[in-house]
């Protein structure tokens, strides 16, 4: 099967070296060259626009940062609703807002094109072992068609429900892990202020009521977990104006269905704030250095 993959980012490359592996053709696309260049060092054939990718392959799949980088890609022009075959499918993989998923859906269904959303989560380590896990929102018989490629990325599948429904799923796990971060983040500043060892508060919380898989896997604090982006100066990992994005699509989400939200604003803001004080690029965990305690000498 021919690929048309368009987005070769951070995860687009480690995610089309697998199609790679696993076999398939790969025609790539990115608007940096050097992105480009990086894809077709990984095996794939080199594409020169959005248009010659989504025209000369059987399945296109999109990677692409966010929402208005997806409307662009498949609806503007030049874009995949111009020239893709009536009848292919597409597979959009980036995390997005549900609601702009369901346009582009309707929008190529109109011109007989056929859209799944299936944004994935395991970050660039799962990407690269091909572990990743996929939400997928669709048509059943459309995922059936797409997972042999997507069982190239990817170890855990899992069919949500209709179009919008995989970003959906998504959203909800990163307000979760957005959320439980800076709750870890907070704690140990303030086992640390107390002179508490901060070794032994994560063996108390890792077998307490506290216990939490970011804890576990994306600990805040540098050395306390081997792999952990704390511990290699917070390379992502997931960016954190990864996490701010993914956190306001969950709060513009709750606000469209009226759903009280409290918690996703505070540490959406609080990453927006990490980013303006210079750790956009960084690791989501680096916000534990933005939560440092203020001098001895200031009022309390
Ligand atoms: P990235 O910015 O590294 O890669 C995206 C690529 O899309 C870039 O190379 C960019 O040049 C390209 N692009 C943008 N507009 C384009 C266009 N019009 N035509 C062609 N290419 C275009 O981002 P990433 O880290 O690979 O993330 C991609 C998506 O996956 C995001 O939605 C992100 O939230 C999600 N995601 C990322 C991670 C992670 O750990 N990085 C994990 C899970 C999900």
């Amino acid at each position: 099967m021919k690929i048309g993959f368009i987005g070769t980012g951070t995860m687009g490359q480690p995610m089309l070296a697998n199609l790679v592996k696993k076999g398939f053709d790969v025609l790539a696309f990115d608007v940096v060259p050097a992105a480009l260049d990086a894809a077709v060092r990984l095996g794939a054939a080199r594409a020169g626009s959005v248009g010659e990718a989504a025209a000369n392959c059987e399945l296109v799949v999109t990677m692409l940062p966010s929402s208005a980088n997806v409307e662009a890609v498949y609806l503007g022009s030049g874009g995949i609703a111009e020239n893709a075959a009536g009848g292919r499918l597409c597979v959009d993989m980036s995390t997005i807002d549900p609601g702009t998923s369901q346009r582009v859906a309707a929008r190529l269904n109109e011109r007989g094109i056929r859209f799944l959303d299936a944004p994935v989560s395991g970050g660039v380590g799962g990407a690269t072992a091909g572990t990743l896990a996929i939400m997928v929102g669709g048509d059943a018989r459309d995922l059936e068609e797409a997972r042999p490629a997507l069982a190239a990325m990817g170890s855990n599948i899992i069919h949500v429900g209709a179009v919008g429904a995989g970003e959906v799923a998504k959203l909800c796990n990163n307000l979760v892990a957005g959320s439980a971060l800076i709750a870890v983040a907070e704690a140990f500043r303030i086992g640390e202020a107390f002179g508490v060892d901060l070794q032994v508060l994560t063996s108390v919380i890792a077998k307490s009521s506290g216990a939490t898989w970011v804890m576990e896997h994306m600990h805040p604090v540098p050395g306390i977990v081997d792999g952990a982006a704390s511990s290699r100066q917070y390379a992502p990992g997931f960016m954190t104006d990864l996490m701010a994005k993914d956190l306001a699509l969950a709060v513009n989400a709750a606000r469209e269905r009226r759903v009280p939200v409290v918690v996703a604003p505070a540490a959406q803001q609080l990453y927006r704030l990490a980013s303006s004080h210079g750790l956009g690029r960084e690791d989501f965990s680096s916000v534990y250095k933005f939560l440092k305690p203020s001098n001895d000498d200031a009022p309390v």
